[in-house]
């Protein structure tokens, strides 16, 4: 069992019952200014799993930096009644300083694993989580926003191949489900290969702090702490869990200014009108209507669109 070793994090060792704050050496920036990557980990003497909460892969995705950063806060992870919690608020702190899902060297971390010490700095960064961090944990929550303007209305992305993975998805239990092979080169693959299940969270959007997806992202968290014993209690669940296994972007059939009509969360019927694209000089306007029947995960709250754009994402059985 992991939790019964000794944890060696940069060179500094955290035993069953230790709780440490540990800095890790990532690189510099181009000021000379050292890259420090915080990370938290929390260890109750008593056996259990060993699990990273993990915000801030993409730099802009404030609102899974903010989960992370309101459950240590909070000290939810101070009195662990087993196992170990490992926390990182911010992976991808070059992002965070310039606003940007990606490195200064326009590479996203998320496509980089498992990376190279000598390699860009997206690979180092992969690498440092990688070499320093996965071997020690038995599973993983990632905390994600949707990219650029896209809204995420709370979701759990996982494996739908990984036993684990269905089962700590329903115990998180956000608003809806999607099972989906993970991307080549993600943490989440690289994760699974090596034996260790990653759920992918996602709420809200990039640059946008929003209190309703924090607050999914916090209680599915406690669930599956609590589900483990680790915590004495967990928020109840609010929403009905739907699975949505098929999913589909409804696009820009143009250009122009985009106003939704309906958004995340609702329902839609094929041939509904869900939003209007106009040109901005009072000449024409074009409805967008749905292609599917199905459930609203996702949608572009852009002002202006181009053409294939992805406006609207449809979840449907
Ligand atoms: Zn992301």
């Amino acid at each position: 069992m992991k939790h019964q070793k000794n944890f060696i994090i940069n060179d500094i060792k955290v035993a069953p019952g230790e709780t440490k704050q540990i800095n890790l050496d990532v690189a510099r920036l181009h000021s000379g200014t050292h890259i420090d990557l915080l990370v938290h980990a929390y260890r109750s003497a008593k056996p259990g799993p060993v699990i990273l909460v993990l915000g801030g892969v993409h730099g802009d995705e404030v609102n899974g930096i903010e989960i992370v950063r309101r459950l240590i806060a909070n000290k939810h992870f101070n009195n662990l009644l087993c196992g170990s919690v490992i926390a990182i608020p911010l992976l991808n702190i070059y992002g965070f300083l310039n606003f940007s899902r990606d490195l200064p060297d326009g590479k996203d971390v998320n496509r980089s694993f498992p990376g190279n010490k000598n390699g860009s700095l997206a690979s180092r960064v992969a690498h440092v989580l990688s070499d320093e961090i996965l071997p020690w944990i038995d599973f993983g929550l990632d905390f994600h926003t949707g990219g650029s303007t896209r809204y995420n209305f709370p979701q759990i992305r996982y494996s739908p191949s990984d036993e684990k993975a269905i089962e700590l998805a329903k115990i998180f239990a956000p608003p809806y489900l999607i099972p989906s092979h993970p991307i080549d080169k993600s943490l989440r693959k690289v994760a699974q290969e090596r034996g260790t299940p990653f759920l992918v969270y996602e709420g809200g959007e990039s640059l946008r702090i929003e209190d309703f997806s924090i607050k999914e992202g916090i209680k599915g968290t406690l669930r599956v702490l609590h589900a483990h014993k680790m915590i004495k209690e967990a928020p109840p669940v609010a929403f009905p869990t739907v699975t949505l296994p098929k999913k589909r972007w409804i696009r820009a059939s143009k250009s122009g200014m985009f106003r939704w009509l309906r958004q995340s969360g609702d329902s839609v019927v094929e041939g509904e009108t869900l939003g209007i694209i106009s040109d901005p000089y009072g000449y024409s306007e074009a409805i967008v209507t749905s292609t599917q029947t199905g459930i609203l995960f996702g949608h572009n709250n852009a002002s202006v669109v181009n053409q294939g754009d992805a406006l609207f994402h449809v979840g449907y059985k």
